[in-house]
């Protein structure tokens, strides 16, 4: 079987890979690097068809997607093939689509160009909100990102609970920081618990004493990627999360735990965060970081299931990016601290997050 690559015309990014038979949604954002208001979040969706040899592009967004100079329109669909161009909105961010038989990347003059323009190191970063260890910053939701991250999952979990082993592809595609989740989750020295559906790993910056992760084998970008189709898929990883708390932290009983996810996440493929309310730990560093885990910038995994069965999708509430500048506040006792230093000594007296 082959597989599809999605290649920038502009090589603004890497290839996105987009999966045989899996719904990519694109739009503005890191994956595409696109800032333009113009362009929806969700501005189109992909879903490429390996043995056909062709993508089906829908246009999700208002303003107009085109392949080739015919535009889809809203709601609509149109079949794109190798040689063809999409143009993400506006007639403006063309991509093409190439099939390839294996794993390697596409060896037109594009792909190439492309490769040239951005060599990718391997992954180095904490990934969110947050700072690569060379001190370059990289935003919450990566919106000044210049490079690739992308819906479909590119790689194969390592065990007998892959699901679809035709979607391996080079290591190098994954080497954005962005990507660091996908390679976590294959680790076997990161992975703490897995069965068919999901695997648990710890999370590499812990901003408290119990901090993990849980994700889905499926590949589902984000949170906007979830339908109501997923609710059961969710509350496995909340009873996978519960289990873990109980077999793996021997404080349980006094220790509180929040299940949530981060409303914009940083890491590509749904995670959820199953994290102690001590915030114990030296990797919780700044304002970002306290405000991710502490406002309403983290979402119960019961309220996004409860989402997804009243509308049958997530969505995000306006001015939620905000909630991370908000001034520093106990989680426990609502007392303000002036600074990171004073807010974790104030933490002493919640050890167990606790009243
Ligand atoms: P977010 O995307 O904001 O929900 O958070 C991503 C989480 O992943 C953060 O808590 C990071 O500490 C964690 N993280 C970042 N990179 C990795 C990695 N390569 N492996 C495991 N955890 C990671
Ligand atoms: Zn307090």
């Amino acid at each position: 079987m082959s597989i599809c690559l999605l290649i920038s015309k502009d090589g603004r990014h890497k290839p996105i890979q987009l999966p045989h038979l899996q719904t990519v949604v694109l739009g503005r954002g890191p994956e595409t690097t696109i800032k333009d208001k113009k362009c929806s979040r969700e501005q189109v969706e992909l879903r490429a068809d390996c043995n056909k040899e062709c993508v089906s592009v829908k246009q999700l967004g208002a303003n107009p997607t085109s392949v080739d100079s015919k535009m889809v329109g809203k709601g609509n669909r149109l079949v794109m093939r190798a040689g063809q161009q999409l143009y993400v909105v506006n007639a403006l961010y063309p991509y093409t689509v190439c099939f390839k038989e294996d794993a390697s990347p596409c060896q037109d003059s594009t792909e190439k160009s492309v490769g040239a323009k951005r060599p990718h190191g391997p992954s180095s970063v904490d990934g969110e909100l947050y700072k690569e260890p060379s001190g370059n910053k990289v935003p919450r939701g990566a919106q000044d990102s210049t490079h690739c991250k992308h819906g479909g999952s590119t790689n194969s979990p390592p065990s007998k609970f892959n699901p679809n082993p035709h979607t391996a592809v080079k290591a190098e595609m994954l080497g954005h920081w962005s990507q660091g989740l996908k390679s976590s989750m294959q680790d076997p020295k990161m992975q703490l618990y897995k069965d068919d559906r999901v695997v648990v790993i710890k999370d590499k910056y812990p901003k408290a004493r119990y901090h993990w992760l849980v994700l889905p084998w499926e590949s589902i970008p984000s949170l906007k990627a979830l339908c109501r189709e997923h609710c059961n898929l969710l509350r496995h990883m909340n009873q996978v999360a519960d289990r873990m708390v109980q077999q793996h932290c021997p404080e349980h009983d006094l220790l509180k735990f929040r299940l949530g996810y981060h409303a914009i996440p940083s890491m590509s493929h749904v995670h959820l965060h199953v994290i102690s309310q001590d915030f114990d730990s030296p990797c919780l560093k700044n304002k970002k970081h306290w405000n991710s885990f502490t406002t309403d910038y983290f979402i119960d995994s019961e309220e996004v299931i409860g989402m997804l069965e009243k509308d049958g999708r997530f969505t995000l509430q306006e001015g939620t990016e905000e909630l991370l500048k908000l001034p520093l506040r106990c989680h426990v006792c609502g007392a303000e601290l002036s600074t990171i230093p004073k807010l974790k000594e104030h933490l002493k007296c919640h050890p167990y997050g606790r009243p």
